[in-house]
């Protein structure tokens, strides 16, 4: 029964420091979120001690009760977020509910066709070093030279040609809506399923602001921790009831055992809190801020991949500026900013040093900025990014120290926990 800092002090100091550079870091990994107390104590609570394999009513364990009545509650509340019949809350990850899908609707073998990494796309939607591409015919489409928008030419030829059981949208690195009707109409042509996987804008659909891919989608996956503002984890939906009890066996028993309760009860927490006013506000901010901060860069003279967002992310090009991904990134954390390095379409780059950063406002919203913090944020990553072609690969020591002290400022402004 003792606590955390009593029972084990070397584990509770990596906890202090996470905490300490969680409140004092500006977080702008557009894959990351701030969950709120209720989420972290729902995952922190003693359902972790819980076997429950099974689903709810249909357990192989016995004191399955509170179980049940937390799963349901996600369930119930996932399906009223999104507006559909079906959902599977226990995948542990977005990469379990992906392939949850691919056991469930595609053997061994199959082709399936999703978006390269280099134009933005998922590991799990068939790139070579994950299981996507090792166990399947992975073919990849792309975007446009011209305008970074996704190919449907490509998409539909490469459909046509390589007859895919499994179309996959959605991506990590991708600022503008997907037109799903599009995909839908392709998927249909060629008689495979479409799946759309929204992990990053999933909170943007429910918060209204983003086309919602049910309409078009045979199965829906998301993880549950981006703009969705909950704790880690995957989720499967669809409208098809067939589908849904195949997603159901191949989830469980089929790619996993037991689920993480207290991750479930996580979940619940934050789809009610996504279902509550409140939501729609952060989301619409989330947009907006997104937008201001996007502009601020280009204004400081970095190109926009796809010339801006409609979404909580921009995908920055630092050509212009004569900086890489990388050093651009070391930099930014030296001023005490969090973001990561991005290949952008085409990039002549290698992964390891890249043309780009990704930058995104779900956390930076969350905490309270708005657009004036958002251009503020802009403006001191242009100096951070201006000092570094100035200086080299080692940055302006000055600026990055003036910049970490705006920083400092910014976020005692904001705080959190
Ligand atoms: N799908 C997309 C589009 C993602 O961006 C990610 C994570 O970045 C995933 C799936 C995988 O999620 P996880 O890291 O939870 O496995």
């Amino acid at each position: 029964t003792r606590n955390l800092a009593e029972a084990d002090a070397e584990v509770f100091a990596g906890v202090a420091s996470e905490l300490e550079r969680e409140r004092y870091q500006i977080e702008l990994i557009a894959s990351e979120n701030i969950v709120s107390k209720a989420v972290l104590e729902a995952q922190g609570s003693v359902f972790t001690n819980k076997y429950a394999e099974g689903y709810p009513g249909k357990r192989y364990y016995q004191g399955c009760a509170p179980s049940d009545q937390v799963e349901t509650l996600a369930i119930e509340r996932a399906k009223a977020l999104f507006g559909c019949g079906f959902a599977n809350v226990q995948p542990h990850s977005g990469a379990q509910a992906n392939g949850a899908v691919m056991l469930a609707l595609t053997k061994p073998g199959d082709t399936i066709l999703g978006m390269s990494l280099d134009a933005g796309g998922h590991l799990t939607h068939g790139a070579k070093a994950a299981m996507s591409g090792k166990w399947f015919n992975a073919v990849q489409y792309g975007v446009r030279r011209e305008d970074h928008l996704i190919d449907f030419d490509q998409v539909e030829a490469l459909a046509k040609e390589h007859k895919p059981t499994l179309i996959i949208a959605g991506g990590s690195a991708y600022p503008r809506q997907i037109d799903f009707a599009r995909f839908r109409a392709i998927a249909d042509e060629v008689g495979a399923k479409f799946m759309v996987d929204m992990a990053h804008f999933a909170g943007i659909v429910a918060g209204g602001l983003h086309p919602s891919p049910f309409e078009h989608a045979h199965v829906v996956t998301t993880t549950t921790h981006k703009t969705l503002r909950g704790p880690r984890g995957g989720m499967v939906m669809t409208n098809h009831e067939d589908i849904a009890k195949k997603i159901n066996s191949a989830v469980f028993p089929g790619l996993q055992g037991g689920p993480l309760m207290h991750v479930i009860a996580a979940k619940a927490v934050a789809f009610g809190e996504a279902l509550k006013p409140d939501y729609k506000s952060y989301i619409a901010a989330v947009v907006e801020n997104a937008k201001v901060l996007a502009a601020t860069l280009a204004e400081r003279g970095a190109a926009l991949v796809a010339g801006g967002t409609d979404t909580h992310l921009a995908l920055v090009d630092l050509t212009p500026l004569g900086v890489t991904g990388r050093d651009a990134d070391e930099a930014l954390e030296r001023a005490a900013i969090t973001c990561n390095k991005n290949g952008i379409p085409f990039d002549p780059l290698p992964p390891v040093k890249t043309s780009g950063i990704r930058v995104g406002s779900p956390a930076g919203t969350t905490r309270g900025f708005g657009p004036a913090e958002f251009r503020e944020i802009g403006n001191m990553i242009a100096d951070v990014l201006d000092g570094l072609k100035a200086k080299g690969e080692h940055g302006d020591p000055s600026v990055e120290a003036d910049v970490r002290s705006r920083v400092r400022a910014l976020c005692e402004r904001f705080p959190i926990y």
